[in-house]
């Protein structure tokens, strides 16, 4: 009887989800499968083999049948080695993404003001709107660089909770200096969220600056210069008793033994990865030294392992290189133009020295009537 009254329509169940929710578009990448892949920020270079026979071996030896530990204390140890930050004070998942996720929920409600320096990386608004918190947007100047005295303001006015910093930044590759930083810091009341997925390229990196900053929380992640992009791993540095209370927001074994041993092995030999990650930084370079001698083409500094440009010239629209690039060259760069501020606006990561060239010579041709 009851069954029948019952509204068995798919928006009787969707009435049940937050309408803020309800809103938001979800983060997406379409599907593609390039020849050359410069898209999502990751290393072109493999993880060496010698670190591989090394994980490969020790992901032998243990039972698979057996949860992971509690805690991932051989990740976590490596981390505290690596950083000098204590044990207690950091948290690992399963990429950086998750520990953002975690982050919000513990500190974001209805209504809570997140102060959001955009164009930068879309998760930060996406997970403050599901949690309902407000974000308050302050847009970079118009050399797409931080505007520091804005982002000061806008979190004394709105007394916000959280000010997140992507520094380096993506997309636009512009960082922070610590006295920038410093002055955020010290002039707000707000945790101060500093997400350096992509410092080992440039950029000032803040590990020095949470040693007595209670306020201060930094992210890092394995998905870039410590090329385990396909492991999912990063980890969340802060004062103890506030990891704690982030912790509460983590899903239990979210780490997996696969992830544990590869992210610690890897953090153990990293000097073995320096040459890999100076061979990105030169190539960085030298896709903004080449996007800037294309007439035409506006390229940005950069201080992570990607450049953006802006496509301006005549009658030349960016779908359309962006189109070609990937139909004529195989060559996919991820179109960013829907971002704030930035119509008209590719962003291309660094390859191998070939695929760098390739990239630069294809660009070329295309914006110069080739
Ligand atoms: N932060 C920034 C700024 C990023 O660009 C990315 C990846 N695109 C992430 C975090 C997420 O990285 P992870 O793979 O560690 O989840």
């Amino acid at each position: 009887m009851l069954k029948n009254q019952a509204d068995q329509s798919t928006e009787a169940a969707l009435k049940h989800v937050k309408p803020q929710v309800r809103e938001l578009g979800a983060y997406t990448l379409r599907p593609y499968e390039p020849r050359v892949k410069l898209n999502q920020n990751e290393s072109p270079y493999d993880v060496p083999d010698q670190i591989k026979q090394r994980i490969a071996e020790r992901l032998a030896d243990r039972p698979w049948n057996r949860y992971p530990p509690f805690v991932a204390s051989n990740f976590i140890s490596a981390v505290a080695q690596a950083t000098g930050w204590p044990a207690e004070g950091i948290l690992v998942a399963n990429g950086s993404n998750e520990l953002i996720q975690s982050f919000f929920a513990v500190v974001v409600g209805e209504g809570t003001p997140v102060v959001v320096p955009e164009p930068t990386f879309t998760l930060y608004r996406l997970m403050a709107e599901v949690n309902g918190g407000r974000v308050v947007s302050v847009p970079l100047d118009e050399e797409l660089r931080f505007d520091v005295d804005a982002i000061v303001a806008a979190a004394r006015e709105s007394g916000a909770a959280i000010v997140v910093l992507c520094t380096p930044n993506n997309p636009t590759g512009s960082a922070l200096t610590r006295e920038e930083i410093e002055r955020i810091h010290d002039e707000t009341d707000a945790l101060v969220l500093l997400d350096q997925a992509y410092v080992e390229f440039g950029g000032y990196d803040a590990i020095p600056l949470l040693a007595g900053r209670p306020r201060v929380v930094v992210l890092r992640t394995f998905s870039k210069a410590m090329a385990l992009a396909g492991l999912r791993a990063g980890y969340l540095l802060g004062d103890p008793a506030l990891v704690t209370e982030v912790n509460k927001a983590k899903l239990p074994y979210n780490i997996n033994f696969f992830t544990e041993v590869a992210a610690a092995e890897v953090l153990r030999a990293a000097d073995l990865l320096e040459p890999q990650i100076e061979a990105i930084r030169r190539e960085r370079d030298r896709l903004y030294e080449g996007l800037r001698q294309i007439p035409g083409i506006r390229a940005f500094p950069s201080g992570a392992n990607f450049v953006l440009f802006r496509v301006e010239r005549e009658g030349l629209i960016h779908t359309r290189v962006f189109d070609r690039l990937l139909e004529e060259h195989g060559i996919l760069v991820r179109d960013v133009s829907k971002y704030p501020m930035l119509a008209g606006c590719l962003r291309v990561n660094a390859g191998t020295p070939e695929e760098t060239g390739e990239f630069l010579e294809a660009l070329r041709d295309i914006v110069t009537g080739g």
